[in-house]
């Protein structure tokens, strides 16, 4: 089956290729010569995720999914959320998104976290959604250089290393956007 995944990021096609097996045949946005600035602008990941999947499908006529993820910080009332990716300005820049976490919970000693991923299928004019969570603590500090985004500040529960010192395999295994993923997998193989 082909399956367009709506995302110019690389390191999420990386990891999603590395979890899907030779039964769904994965596109990018590249692969379907689309160059659009897909609208995300709602309040909701579910929203968000329906919206560009929506987006795709109606243009391009491809059975289609689209993620949305957000890391949701409990003593920051689930801030950033929806706004992850620029939570310190337009640029998205990761390294001033850590920090304004950081410095927002200065002195904070509830540290609790979670990120979530919805995903939103398209599939023969259906929308189907799955979602994911992983649950953990923002550390005080930055450690270990792999990962993107928020990886060096979020250390998933029941380990004592942060997702940027993870291997991919076992971040792929226990991650947000990983539990989400293996759900959308498996409801693809068992679909008629
Ligand atoms: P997106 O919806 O997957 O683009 O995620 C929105 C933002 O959440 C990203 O720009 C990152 O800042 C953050 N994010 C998403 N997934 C991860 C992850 O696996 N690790 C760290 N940060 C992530």
């Amino acid at each position: 089956m082909k399956l367009v995944f709506a995302t110019n990021n690389p390191n999420k096609l990386k990891e999603l290729q590395n979890l899907l097996g030779d039964d769904i045949e994965l596109l990018s946005l590249a692969d379907i010569n689309c160059n659009d600035d897909i609208p995300e602008d709602h309040e909701t990941l579910e929203e968000n995720a329906t919206q560009k999947a929506e987006y795709i499908y109606n243009k391009f006529k491809l059975n289609c999914f689209a993620d949305d993820t957000g890391l949701e910080i409990e003593a920051l009332n689930n801030e950033p959320g929806v706004y992850s990716a620029r939570y310190a300005g337009v640029d998205k820049d990761a390294k001033a998104n850590m920090k304004k976490v950081l410095k927002n919970l200065e002195g904070e000693s509830n540290r609790l976290a979670r990120f979530r991923t919805v995903i939103s299928l398209f599939l023969n004019d259906e929308e189907y959604q799955f979602e994911g969570i992983v649950h953990g603590n923002i550390l005080e500090s930055e450690k270990g250089r792999d990962g993107f985004g928020y990886d060096p500040i979020f250390e998933p529960k029941g380990y004592s290393i942060s997702f940027a010192e993870m291997e991919m395999s076992e971040k792929n295994r226990i991650s947000h956007r990983g539990l989400a993923v293996q759900k959308l997998v498996k409801f693809l193989l068992n679909y008629k």
